[in-house]
């Protein structure tokens, strides 16, 4: 019995049926990918990290004539060789939220209308 390993998911072999588990990549370099992905502190060993297919797009996956026209069969789906996770809940990167940079930017904004406004503040009294 595998579980998925992605944060928030609660995906267990003993209760779902048309999910698969795979292992995370031994190679180096895609290792790093997934992990990158994945965003868990505190991974369990990596032979026992499974990451289940809602974390992949179909085209991940290596197209199998025999699975798609005998879904009964239950064929174990494969991930291609350089399939990397890209469908989480917590979206593919976090985003500033974008109240705070236009509050900044009004800020900014407001801060150069006051130098405007004291430039000609300045040259008025000068006069
Ligand atoms: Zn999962």
């Amino acid at each position: 019995m595998v579980h998925c390993c992605v944060p928030g998911c609660i995906n267990h072999s003993s209760k779902t049926c048309n999910v698969s588990y795979h292992r995370i990549p031994n190679d180096k370099g895609l290792r790093k990918a997934w992990l990158a992905r994945i965003r868990r502190d505190n991974l369990p060993p990596l032979q026992n990290c499974y990451v289940c297919s809602e974390h992949f797009t179909d085209d991940c996956f290596e197209a199998d004539l025999k699975a798609q026209l005998m879904p009964e069969l239950k064929v174990k789906r494969r991930l291609k060789r350089d399939a990397i996770p890209s469908v989480f809940s917590f979206g593919p990167e976090p985003k500033k939220p974008r109240i705070s940079s236009e509050n900044r930017e009004s800020r900014l904004r407001a801060q150069e209308l006051r130098q405007e406004v004291g430039v000609e503040y300045v040259t008025q009294t000068c006069n």
